[in-house]
């Protein structure tokens, strides 16, 4: 056992960790990053966002390929090599991760291979891959260490016929019929990539709706492309059991007249959740405060219970999203660093990167109504965007959520190709306060999907050159 010290630990080097640990070393500070694989990158690069967007980029593809008829474009014979896809998917994990790795050297921060676990309030002690233990005194510590797919545990009578994200994203074969179980973020960008690359997808989701409290307006282009495309969306649906047999895995599903059928597939995917992985870090012995779902409870600086240790990204709680946890890095270091800091976001954007593309930040109509908060919305469709005609589609709306009272935008929602890349205007409109009159006067280029930010704006003062609305009735 080897003992070392360092001004700050930072456990996990994900999206939140190692944006921590690079700002920490910009800012002057002895940074020592914790993590087994050989290079920052967490789930996101290794085992979630990066390699299944690759993968849904070769799945749209396909799907451009088999639709450019109306383009006057044929390709016959479209086949899909599933190894080259997976090297591809392999070289761009790789060279992102790598990249990563040339970073840590250059900032020259401490990269211990292994995991920690607090000894006490100012110590770590780290497995270390190759099976040494080694002690490291901290001043601070910012504590990274994400999330882990929920599991179902009976589904273990599936035997290897059962895949959580980080199995169906190796890509071992694409199975002829694939369950998916969870309507999800994770079943609809998976069951997208596995549909367009061939398998026959059944989805099962337990609730009434896919992505369950995103805005019913958005979700509707999303369900309607989807049921041309998978075999089958089963709402209100759930498994009840599973068994690995000979030719298949069998099913036993129960939908919500509580009637029960068993069904054969060659594999299933499931995808109903993520914890945060806060047990067994010794937070309780040292007094670091959990909530009851295991998110460590943090202050507006990301600080624990335990004010020289901090907590970020997935395990510091919802949303469970990377550049969630970026920020909340940005804001524990500058905190650690003395600077009068707040992790107090208006937006966060989120995005499904499914086909269409499903994107909100800020207020949802759905929690606007929940909260009973009075908001206008205007809604520009994009069967009225000449942009969106020349991609050869109407399926797409962008919505404002608009204060009356205001005009301040208070919340943005897109569904469409690139409504991903999109949001980031609605996001900026809202942090910066923007009213409908600021994006409505701010000049957009032409043709291009941003237009409809632009026009939603108009739409909202009853004037969109490209969308009839009909004025507003003069309040009596
Ligand atoms: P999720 O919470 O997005 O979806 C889980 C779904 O499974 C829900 O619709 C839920 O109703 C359903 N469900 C739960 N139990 C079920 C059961 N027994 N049978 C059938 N359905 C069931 O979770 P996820 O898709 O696993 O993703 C986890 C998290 O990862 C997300 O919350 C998100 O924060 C993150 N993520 C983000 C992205 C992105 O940003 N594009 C992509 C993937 C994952």
């Amino acid at each position: 056992m080897t003992d070392q010290s360092t001004q700050l630990a930072v456990i996990g080097a994900g999206p939140g960790g190692y944006a921590a640990a690079f700002l920490a070393a910009d800012l002057g500070l002895q940074v020592t990053l914790i993590d087994p694989e050989a290079n920052p990158g967490g789930v996101c690069l290794y085992r979630g966002c990066i390699p299944s967007k690759t993968l849904l980029h070769a799945a749209h593809l396909t799907e451009a390929a088999r639709n450019a008829g109306t383009w006057g474009l044929h390709f016959e014979g479209l086949s899909v090599d599933v190894d080259a896809l997976r090297r591809h998917k392999e070289r761009v994990v790789a060279q992102l991760t790598e990249g990563l790795g040339q970073l840590v050297k250059r900032r020259k921060i401490e990269h211990l291979r292994g995991r920690a676990v607090f000894a006490d309030e100012k110590r770590l002690t780290i497995e270390e891959i190759g099976g040494q233990r080694q002690d490291l005194t901290f001043e601070q510590a910012i504590i990274a260490t994400g999330s882990r797919a929920t599991d179902l545990p009976f589904l273990a009578e599936g035997g290897t016929r059962i895949m959580n994200a980080t199995a169906a994203l190796e890509l071992a074969e694409v199975p002829e019929r694939l369950l998916v179980v969870g309507g999800g973020y994770i079943g609809l960008e998976l069951g997208s990539v596995y549909a367009g690359l061939g398998a026959k997808v059944s989805l099962v989701e337990m609730t009434p709706h896919l992505l369950p409290g995103v805005d019913r307006d958005l979700v509707r282009f999303l369900h309607k492309r989807l049921e041309s495309r998978f075999e089958e969306i089963l709402l209100e649906t759930t498994v009840e059991a599973v068994k690995d047999q000979k030719n298949g895995l069998k099913v036993g599903l129960k939908d919500r007249d509580g009637e029960r059928q068993n069904r054969m597939f060659d594999k299933a995917l499931v995808a109903v959740g993520r914890q945060p992985q806060s047990a067994g870090l010794n937070l309780e012995e040292i007094g670091v405060a959990t909530d009851a779902h295991g998110f460590v409870r943090v202050d507006a600086q990301r600080r624990t219970s335990r004010a020289h240790i901090y907590a970020i990204g997935d395990v510091a709680g919802q949303p469970m999203l990377a550049h969630k946890a970026s920020h909340e890095g940005r804001v524990a270091v500058e905190a650690i660093s003395g600077r009068k800091v707040a992790y107090e976001p208006l937006a966060v954007p989120a995005v499904v990167f499914t086909d269409p593309e499903i994107a909100w930040a800020g207020l949802t109509e759905t929690e606007a109504k929940t909260r009973g908060l009075d908001y206008e919305v205007a809604r520009f469709p994009w069967g009225a965007s000449s942009r969106a005609a020349t991609l050869g589609t109407a399926d797409g709306l962008t919505k404002l959520l608009v204060d009356p009272a205001t005009e301040t935008i208070l919340g943005v929602g897109l569904v469409g190709p690139h409504a991903g890349e999109l949001i980031a205007e609605g996001t900026l409109a809202v942090e910066m306060g923007a009213n409908a009159t600021d994006l409505g006067l701010t000049i957009h280029p032409h043709p291009t999907l941003s237009e409809t930010l632009m026009e939603a704006a108009h739409v909202y003062h009853r004037n969109a050159a490209h969308y009839f609305t009909p004025r507003r009735k003069a309040k009596k």
